[in-house]
């Protein structure tokens, strides 16, 4: 099919051997070769710490991590100096619901989430509204399971200060139209947090024309190291919001009567940063900018919509979500419980993820205890959609 003409970037995935079909991308996506060598290089030739060297290695080395703050800031039209690095998403999440959150939330308070978030947007608010006394509301979903913005728009009231919604869903593949959610938010004076986990990798991301307040995501979706991620803030409310972990790297001088701080992003960088993995990161950026998430999201649409297709011709399958998913399939079949379907399948040399992909209430909304879900990548292509539903007619047979 002409598919496999869309990308060819395959053989530079060392990890992906001929005859295995990764469909596992939305957990963590393999590496191409420029990433592991940009990695291995940062070992093996430039290695040194960054912001204190007085020598050359060092000053070089703090060119480089600076340089992957501005790639990641580039990466989702964000200004570099608004870019905290932190382990990935789910401490981004953590950092603004423990600093920007406790400082900015009192009892009564509400958050909106909605139905098919992560854990990781559903834990930190929590924590934090158990702490302070805050409410959460959560969004229903269409009945494709997109987020209801019509009906976000009415639960939205003055007592709400945040809404934190997935840019795009990791179980459903929806996307969100980011826009009208920023629109709807700042109406009643709340912010909105995206959680770009699985947009960064898939489709275009513009913070600034989406008018969003906070965005995160982690490096090893966007083909980088595991380790590392971001969180983007506005500027103003990156500067207005105190530290949360203290020590090293994020003092401005420090006695045992008063410490003072360094201006953001420094300020939320407490202690050595993951230095080679954000180099990693930007090899990892610069290679996904160098197919272009434009194409990125021709190639993964023109997968969705051969496997829904596909998988369609397969008795007893239910598939979720809408037509238009940003390269993520879910579905199950009749009688027979996803993980059964993932192993009969890694047989078949298939890797797909099989539960509740850490979004059990979204599983609770669709009746079902698990799913099995495809996730494609730039690598993927009509080969793999084959042998999955190859697997799945193999399924059939071994439950009769
Ligand atoms: N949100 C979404 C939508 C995700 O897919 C994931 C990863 N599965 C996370 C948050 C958490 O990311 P991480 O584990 O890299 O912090």
């Amino acid at each position: 099919t002409p598919l496999n003409s869309i990308l060819a970037v395959r053989d530079q995935f060392p990890a992906i051997p001929p005859g295995w079909h990764y469909l596992d991308s939305a957990a963590t996506a393999q590496k191409p070769q420029a990433v592991i060598d940009a990695i291995t290089r940062a070992y093996g030739h430039d290695y040194a710490t960054v912001h204190r060297g007085v020598y050359e290695r060092s000053a070089a080395m703090t060119a480089s991590f600076e340089a992957a703050r501005a790639a990641t800031a580039a990466l989702i039209g964000g200004g570099e100096f608004e870019v905290v690095f932190t382990r990935g998403a789910t401490e981004a999440i953590n950092l603004v619901a423990q600093s920007w959150g406790l400082a900015n939330l009192r009892e009564g308070d509400r958050i909106l989430l909605s139905g098919l978030e992560h854990h990781s947007n559903i834990v930190p608010w929590q924590l934090l509204a158990e702490r302070v006394g805050a409410v959460i509301d959560v969004c229903p979903l269409d009945p494709e399971g997109r987020i209801d913005l019509s009906a976000a728009e009415s639960i939205l009231t003055e007592q709400h200060k945040l809404v934190a919604f997935a840019h795009v869903s990791n179980v459903l593949g929806s996307i969100l139209d980011a826009r009208c959610a920023a629109k709807i938010a700042h109406k009643v004076g709340a912010k909105l947090l995206l959680d770009g986990c699985q947009a960064a990798p898939r489709i275009p991301v513009d913070v600034a024309a989406i008018g969003c307040d906070f965005y995160v995501f982690s490096a090893h979706k966007v083909y980088g190291p595991t380790g590392i991620g971001a969180l983007w803030a506005r500027k103003e409310i990156l500067d207005s919001m105190p530290p949360w972990q203290g020590g090293g790297a994020m003092i401005d001088r420090v006695t045992f009567e008063k410490t003072t701080y360094l201006p953001a992003p420094s300020r939320f960088e407490a202690g050595t940063p993951h230095i080679v993995g954000a180099v990693g990161f930007h090899a990892a950026i610069d290679w996904t900018q160098g197919i272009g998430l434009d194409a990125l999201h021709a190639h993964e649409s023109a997968l969705v919509a051969q496997a829904r297709a596909a998988l369609r011709t397969v008795p007893g399958i239910t598939l979720f979500g809408p037509e238009d998913s940003a390269g993520i399939v879910s579905f199950g079949l009749d009688g027979v419980h996803p993980h059964d379907i993932g192993t009969i399948l890694d047989d078949a040399g298939v890797a797909i993820r099989a539960g509740h992909h850490c979004a059990q209430p979204l599983m609770d909304i669709l009746g079902v205890p698990a799913t099995a879900r495809a996730s494609f990548a730039a690598h993927s292509d009509a080969a793999d959609i084959e042998a999955l539903v190859e697997g799945l007619y193999k399924v059939k047979r071994i439950f009769g």
